[in-house]
């Protein structure tokens, strides 16, 4: 299995479910990480920058709920997907309101479960395909020509340029991490490594920032990667 494959982390603290899940995400190709409490979820959630996770309401201790926001107090925006065995309405909109991005009801069948996480990741690339233009500041940044306009000067963006940018912006607010920027833009089969995502950066920040080495817009997430700011 690829190093770069997408990464779930499931949090779950019943036995059984969480191997079901762990070894059907698995033959689908994903890196499965696991945690069978909110707070050991937490932690991996920060330390592993999951792409989904996939998080049961009813924990020991900090249930899914608390977890979830206490994911999106921290700036992790990760998409959530709870797992509930409640089925009133208004679970299904706390989850929600917590930040989550879906939710399955127990019992689920394993290809729901997939189907899901397929979903969230496909609404985030639907979402990143639908940015054509974008400006910030005194910047117009063309995706489709890959050019960028600065004071009335227009710049040519690199192909994976573009890409990385396009990443950030369709993400903006939030910290992307270099697994994810390498993932989403070199693909899996790539020579590349975080370096060269740095490197790309510093182009970035020198064809759009007034003063590169203090950027205000893309910003360095100490520990995290990189986060667009508008
Ligand atoms: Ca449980």
């Amino acid at each position: 299995m690829s190093e770069m494959a997408e990464k779930v982390l499931v949090v779950e603290d019943e036995a059984d479910i969480l191997t079901g899940l762990e070894v059907a995400l698995g033959r689908e190709g994903y890196q499965v990480t696991t945690a069978q409490d909110g707070e050991e979820g937490l932690k991996k959630a920060a330390e592993t920058a999951p792409d989904v996770i996939i998080l049961d309401v009813m924990l020991p201790g900090m249930d899914g709920y608390e977890v979830c926001s206490a994911l999106r107090e921290r700036g992790i925006r990760t998409p959530v997907i709870m797992l509930t065995a409640k089925t009133a309405e208004d679970d299904r909109v706390r989850g929600l309101d917590t930040g989550a991005d879906d939710y399955v009801v127990k019992p689920f069948s394993m290809r729901e479960l997939i189907a899901r996480v397929r979903a969230v990741w496909r609404r985030r690339a639907e979402k990143e395909a639908r940015i054509h233009q974008f400006s910030f500041g005194n910047v117009k940044v063309d995706f489709d020509r890959q050019t960028v306009s600065k004071k009335g000067k227009t710049i040519a963006l690199s192909s994976y340029e573009t890409w990385v940018l396009r990443l950030l912006v369709s993400m903006r607010g939030e910290a992307v991490s270099r697994q994810t920027i390498l993932a989403r833009v070199w693909g899996y089969d790539f020579a590349a490594d975080t370096r060269t995502i740095d490197n790309h950066v510093v182009q970035l920040r020198q064809k759009i920032e007034d003063d590169p080495h203090h950027p205000k817009h893309i910003l360095t997430a100490h520990g995290k990667g990189y986060k667009f700011v508008q």
